[in-house]
């Protein structure tokens, strides 16, 4: 009976962190990895979505998932949001020093930790660019470290994102300047350099750009 119990258990976890994936119209594949669902059942699980969700536009996305680390530092605005995401990685515990997520082995609790994450993600910056797709990639390929590795900023000590075979020394967005991107941070206060922020802050986008998000 106690056996039934747990299996009823981590099915219906299963089975939850599926309809949450799917509400953040994660891909096929990848709701597949993170809960361990077959693809069958992964399909019968939109139905279930759409039936309790009506009126609600959730794409079904196919094809591949994610696999360019180049996309997290292809211009100051998406390095800034995926540094955020990457605090907020660490923060809930998915990403960490001590231990290394296995790819191969991912488990339903590290499924909610990463919707946890992603969601702080949705309510904390305006208008985010990083889809869960891209998230869920950017936990992998921190998990790996072979492309994407986690620095401080050297200027201000922020946490950033950078490249594994730059050899100069990384800085954040906000230290970076306009002079070194196409895209320029707004500092977080008119007339306040963005380099007198203190450094808790720098991972953030500025206060400015913040808001809640239109979620109907
Ligand atoms: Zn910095």
């Amino acid at each position: 009976m106690r056996i039934t119990d747990d299996r009823y258990c981590r099915d219906r976890l299963r089975f939850d962190l599926a309809l949450r994936l799917i509400g953040h119209e994660a891909r096929t594949h990848t709701i597949r990895t993170w809960t361990g669902l077959t693809e069958d059942r992964v399909r019968k699980l939109y139905r279930t979505y759409l039936a309790e969700h009506p009126g609600e536009y959730v794409a079904r996305r196919r094809g591949k998932s994610p696999q360019r680390c180049s996309y997290f530092l292809r211009s100051p605005r998406v390095q800034q949001e995926a540094a955020v995401l990457a605090g907020l990685f660490c923060m809930v515990g998915i990403v960490s020093r001590e231990s290394r997520l296995d790819p191969r082995a991912l488990s339903v609790a590290q499924g909610e930790l990463l919707c946890i994450a992603y969601e702080m993600y949705l309510a904390l910056v305006a208008a985010p660019r990083i889809s869960f797709e891209h998230a869920a990639f950017l936990v992998i390929a921190l998990a790996r470290g072979d492309e994407l590795a986690l620095r401080h900023c050297a200027e201000c000590g922020a946490l950033t994102i950078a490249d594994c075979y730059t050899l100069r020394a990384s800085a954040c967005s906000a230290c970076a300047g306009p002079a070194r991107g196409p895209l320029s941070c707004a500092p977080a206060l008119p007339g306040r350099r963005a380099r007198d922020l203190p450094a808790a802050a720098r991972g953030t986008p500025a206060p400015a750009q913040l808001g809640p998000i239109d979620r109907d």
